[in-house]
Formats: structure tokens, sequence, C-alpha cells
């Protein structure tokens, strides 16, 4: 089973991945996450066009991509967030790998800016926050698990989140064209509870 997220930053694709890939018992993942844990000599390259928020190269991530889903742990499927991104990662993907659903999560570009404003994380064990929307921690800014101070994400800043959104109403959208027949529309502006609801209940996954 292969299940592709598309949705604007901060549409809670992340968070939505992650709930069905638990239902599922098959791995989420998150190109944003597997770019973010790159290290060595290309790091530095990737998190400088990370901060401005533009986009890696189709070949890079694919690259990194093949790479996770050779893992064991994904031979039963696995879920994508993040990833394709534009056209050219579309057509990598589809000459390889063919996926089950993709779902689209839809949010206004005002919605993003409230989410993304109030969007935290954990440094320590990466569990993320929102003190705008949800789930807000228990002690005003610090980790539930840990009691790390949260942090901002280093690409949440108003220009990284402006450049973001533009690619995305650039980039991304043109897929959605490419995969109208297969596409669920799911109203992203909801709680987290309904918004996994509404996708279980598309998915007719009990
Ligand atoms: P995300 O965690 O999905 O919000 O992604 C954060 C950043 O990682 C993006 O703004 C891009 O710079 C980079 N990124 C994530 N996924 C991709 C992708 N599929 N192709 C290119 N860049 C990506």
């Amino acid at each position: 089973m292969i299940i592709i997220f598309i949705g604007i930053q901060g549409s809670g694709k992340g968070t939505q991945a992650k709930l069905l890939a638990d239902k599922l018992k098959i791995p989420g993942i998150s190109t944003g996450d597997v770019l973010r844990s790159v290290e060595g000599k290309l790091k530095e390259k990737v998190d400088n066009v990370m901060n401005r928020g533009e986009l890696l190269s189709a070949d890079l991530v694919m690259e990194l991509l093949k790479e996770r889903i050779s893992n064991k742990d994904c031979k039963n499927g696995f879920i994508l967030d993040g990833f394709p991104r534009d056209l050219e990662q579309a057509e990598k993907f589809d000459a390889n790998l063919d996926a089950d659903f993709i779902i689209e999560l839809e949010i206004s570009d005002k919605e993003v800016f409230r989410r993304l404003e109030g969007r935290r994380l954990c440094p320590k064990c990466g569990r993320g926050y929102n003190v705008v929307t949800s789930p807000k921690p228990k002690k005003d800014n610090l980790c539930d698990i840990d009691g790390a101070e949260l942090v901002r994400r280093a690409d949440d800043t108003e220009d990284s989140i402006k450049k973001r959104i533009e690619i995305y109403h650039e980039e991304t959208e043109p897929i959605l064209k490419r995969y109208k027949d297969k596409i669920i529309k799911i109203n992203g502006e909801q709680k987290i509870e309904n918004i996994f609801e509404d996708i279980l209940e598309k998915l007719r996954i009990k």
C-alpha cells in the first residue's frame, strides 16, 4: 500500500501521515525529515536551501527516498508526506512506483500563516506542537515528554513561509491535475481528529 499526502505547508499532512502510518502499521516518510537528517558534506547546502524555503533538486530527493524505501520496514508499503513536490518529481515517482491513494489536504493561505506562526518543535525528541492550534504543550513552551524548551523550525520565518506558499501554488499544484482521477480531497481546516475520521472514511479503513 502506497499513500501520498499532498498539501501546502501547515495543512497537517505530517500529522495525518503519522496517524495513518500508526493505524496501518507502515512507515510514514517525510522527505522534509529525511532532508533535515542529512549529515556530512551535503548538510550545509541542504540546510541553506531549506532555510530559504526553496526546493532541493528532484534527483537528490529521489535518491534519498529510494534509499529510505529500500529498507525492510517498507516492504508492506509506506506513506509519503512532502513528495512529490513538483511535476519532475511526480514523473520520476510514476516511472518507478504506483500510489494507491493520493490525499489532498485543503486549507487557505491565511490559515497557513496562522498555523506556521504557532508551530513549535522539541529539539530533543522531534515531537511537534502548535501554540496557536493544537496540540498545545501542557507547560508553556516545554515538551510534554522530556521538558526540553520548544523551538521554531529554522524555515518558519515570514520570508520562507511566503516563498513556500508561492512554490506550492506554482510547482506543487500542477501535480493535482496529473493525479486528478486518484485524488481524495479532504477539508484540512477541521480538528485533527475530524480530518483523520474523514480520511479513514474515504479510504474505507475501519
Ligand atoms: P516540509 O518538512 O515538508 O515542510 O519540507 C521542508 C523543506 O524541505 C521544504 O521547504 C524544502 O526545502 C525541502 N523539501 C521537502 N520535501 C522536498 C521535496 N520532495 N523536494 C524538494 N525539497 C523538499
